[in-house]
């Protein structure tokens, strides 16, 4: 059993100082308050304690093209240039390739405060299309990076049909990704078995890759594989693709969601940037998780998450790093705000009449990454698996900072630097700030893209 011992801790209701907590079989087992730090001897002692987050969206081999598409090609750069030359670079990766840029993400989100992540997870195959000889090889190789890390994993096998709405064939850089319904049930049951070995926090989920990508029958067929696994699809992050929606199905891309299947809370909507305030008002009612990616939908141009007005109308939210361009906890959260001042001229856009904006957007998107991952996190309390993220407030910021200011300077004035210690379903991933296997990680990460970075 460990026991730690936090100077102060976000508690479900608020703020708690002398906060004694123990862990048992990766759950918080107690959580005690006004426990003042000496009567507890052998007990891990932290400045702050708060739940730490799931990083609700991720392609790991992504990570290995940061700063490599920032350059102006012929004509105007768009989502869709860049998306040809991902295809370009994926072509390329190998199954070892793929666990060493996966084990690279995961050291970094680590590090930069988060206990999990849903990985999006949609290279099945070899060059070509042919699968391997395990269907299900890219996803061990997922899992491998997982355990290594030490990581929580919600593994979201990718069901891709098709290369548009209309049916039309997979283009060539789309052919590692493509699978029809049946063999795609094939390939999620040997994931299932690929992540056997991992800990009893691990979650098997499913995602339809999007409305372009996935049939409506397919759609269905993917969402009975498991009626209690989380369910996570792309929608609307373009405007290309709201017309392409439209003018196969006469709805957009939300609207066909709320129409034709069963949003609820087992449902994460990822990146829901193109919305009108109707759709944006539906979604929030039905319990669906939006999953922002701030950061990639400002890389990728791809607009700005209605987040005022889906708060205001109850609406769940949570963050993931997605393209892994810049993998950072504290970013991902300031530019979700800052999107909103943007867009609305305003300040504490997000904050509510009690709590501060870095509150609001910490606390709804620690419970709304858990939602979406089906994971049982995002609240330091007894049953919980035990999630946690310390901040180190030695230095001259955090050190004068108490309450929901600690949050908003970490948010604000700050960045992951200040993450001392994270656990992960009681696995205490993260001491010191660092990963223990940083050093090998990153030399494997760094012998792996070496090949790879002359393909684009
Ligand atoms: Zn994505």
């Amino acid at each position: 059993m460990t026991v730690l011992h936090a100077k102060t801790a976000l508690l479900p209701d608020g703020w708690a100082r002398d906060v004694q907590i123990t862990l048992s079989q990766g759950r918080i087992a107690s959580v005690l308050t006004g426990v003042a730090s000496a009567e507890a001897s052998q007990t891990q002692r932290v400045d702050c304690l708060l739940p730490a987050m799931v990083n609700l969206h991720s392609h790991a081999f992504q990570r290995a093209m940061a700063g490599m598409t920032e350059a102006r090609g012929a004509g105007q750069d768009s989502f869709w240039t860049w998306r040809t030359l991902m295809y370009r670079f994926l072509d390329r990766l190998t199954p070892e390739d793929v666990q060493a840029i996966a084990a690279m993400v995961m050291l970094e989100m680590a590090e930069a405060g988060y206990a999990a992540v849903a990985e999006f997870h949609y290279l099945h195959h070899a060059p070509g299309g042919v699968p391997y000889g395990d269907l299900a090889e890219m996803s061990a190789r997922i899992a491998a990076a997982a355990a290594e890390t030490g990581l929580g994993l919600t593994h979201l096998p990718v069901l891709y049909e098709r290369g548009g709405c209309d049916g039309r064939a997979l283009s060539a850089g789309q052919l590692r990704f493509g699978n029809d319904p049946d063999r795609f049930a094939r390939l999620w049951e040997a994931a299932g078995r690929a992540l056997a070995a991992l800990p009893p926090d691990t979650v098997l989920g499913v995602a339809p890759h999007s409305l372009r990508a996935a049939s409506p029958a397919g759609i269905r067929a993917a969402a009975a594989l498991n009626p209690k696994a989380p369910i996570h699809i792309h929608v609307a992050e373009q405007l290309a693709e709201v017309t392409e929606v439209q003018a196969a199905t006469g709805a957009r891309p939300v609207e066909w969601l709320l129409a034709n299947t069963e949003l609820s809370s087992r449902w994460c909507l990822i990146h829901a940037t193109q919305m009108e305030p109707h759709e944006t008002e539906a979604m929030a009612k039905s319990g669906a998780v939006a999953g922002l990616c701030p950061i990639t939908e400002a890389n990728l141009g791809d607009g700005i998450f209605d987040g005022v007005r889906f708060q205001a109308a109850g609406g769940d939210y949570g963050v993931g790093s997605d393209s892994n361009v810049r993998i950072s906890l504290s970013e991902e959260l300031r530019l979700l705000e800052y999107s909103q001042r943007l867009a609305g001229k305003g300040r504490a856009m997000l904050a509510d009449g009690a709590r501060s904006t870095g509150r609001v957007l910490y606390e709804t998107a620690c419970q709304g990454g858990a939602l979406a991952a089906g994971r049982q996190a995002g609240q330091i309390a007894v049953g919980q698996w035990a999630d946690l993220m310390a901040l180190d407030c030695s230095g001259p910021d955090l050190g004068a900072s108490a309450g929901d200011m600690i949050l908003d300077t970490f948010l604000f004035a700050g960045d992951d630097r200040m993450v001392a210690e994270v656990w992960s379903a009681g696995r205490h991933i993260v001491t010191g700030g660092r990963h223990a296997g940083r050093e090998a990680i990153i030399s494997r990460y760094r012998r792996a893209i070496a090949g790879l970075r002359d393909a684009l």
